[in-house]
């Protein structure tokens, strides 16, 4: 009897994370050799949330992993919203730092909008301001948020057809589903974008030719979800009983999804490395301007 069941590629992200900085090392070795000083990102983090402490000790091992310099801001959580905003004018004006990312949530009352408005576009390497917003969105070069070039990055690296496809996006953040499902139009996919009151979710899935799940409900979509052969990229990391959990039922899509991301070593290392990026990217920008006296912005989608 013909089976019907397709063989699904399970992406190796932790894999294509380590090739693309290794790549990058040896850009910040060469930048060193030639008598440059290394790249530098500066972090703030608001408050003691453990997912946050977690989050910033790896993205600060991985710059210094590959030569890059990070420091780290830690500011109480009760502080006034004018003390972070002064902070980070203060990084905004250091010419030894390259890129700044505050960690995400932020205690209340604090804006994060406000927050992100306040850090210069040049050195804004998390995408989340709103000039690099309507940058993506005008269809100009800019920094972009780092999960969705990342989930941009896996695609390519494996040959997914964009071009005509219809690419489903569960979740409309800030940091993942607008900005991917700006990107995917961009690369002329045909898109949907989906949030909690979207009617016939199950549907809308099973048309699409691309999935891309950013809700944060543990395995929100089912196997009979997903078209046979589609590529499914799970974003969603909900932690349940201390363990990281995705959006998709990754188990139910084995045989169903042509591609799927893994919930550990899936995404999650991409969004980390397409962060070094970023800061590597706007430290050449801000060297060329620099040089040139003049802003031209580059993009690496
Ligand atoms: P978020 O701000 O938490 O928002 C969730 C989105 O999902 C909202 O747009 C919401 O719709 C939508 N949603 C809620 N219930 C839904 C439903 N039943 N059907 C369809 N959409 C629904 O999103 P986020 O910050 O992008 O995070 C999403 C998940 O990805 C979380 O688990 C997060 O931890 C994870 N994440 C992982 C990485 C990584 O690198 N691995 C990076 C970022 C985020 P409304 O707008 O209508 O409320």
């Amino acid at each position: 009897m013909l089976s019907d069941r397709v063989e699904t590629i399970v992406v190796d992200g932790l894999g294509l994370a380590q090739e693309l900085r290794g790549q990058m090392a040896a850009d910040v070795a060469g930048i060193i050799a030639q008598g440059g000083r290394a790249p530098c990102l500066a972090v703030v983090r608001v408050g003691e949330d453990p997912a946050s402490v977690s989050y910033i000790k790896g993205k600060r091992r991985a710059c210094n992993r590959i030569g890059m310099h990070s420091v780290e801001h830690v500011l109480p959580a009760d502080t006034p919203e004018n003390d972070l905003l002064d902070l980070i004018a203060k990084l905004n004006q250091d010419e030894a730092i390259d890129g700044i990312l505050v960690q995400l949530p932020l205690p209340r009352p604090l804006r994060a909008n406000a927050v992100a408005a306040a850090i210069d576009p040049d050195k804004d390497v998390d995408g989340v301001g709103p000039l690099n917003a309507g940058r993506l969105l005008m269809g100009d070069a800019g920094l972009f948020a780092c999960t969705p070039l990342g989930i941009l990055e896996i695609l390519d690296r494996h040959e997914i057809p964009l071009e005509g496809a219809h690419a489903v996006v569960l979740g409309r953040s800030m940091i993942v589903g607008k900005p991917i499902s700006l990107l995917l139009q961009r690369r002329n996919a045909t898109v949907t974008m989906c949030h909690s009151r979207t009617q016939g979710l199950a549907a809308l899935c099973r048309s699409a030719d691309v999935l891309v799940a950013a809700v944060g409900i543990p395995h929100l979509v089912k196997g009979e979800w997903i078209k046979p052969g589609a590529a499914v990229i799970d974003v969603g990391a909900t932690r349940v009983d201390g363990e990281p959990v995705g959006d998709v039922d990754f188990q139910a899509a084995q045989g169903i999804a042509g591609l799927i991301t893994p919930h550990r070593r899936g995404v999650g290392p991409m969004t980390i490395t397409m962060l070094l990026h970023n800061t590597l990217l706007a430290y050449r920008q801000r060297r060329r301007s620099h040089a040139e006296g003049r802003h031209v912005p580059e993009t690496r989608a």
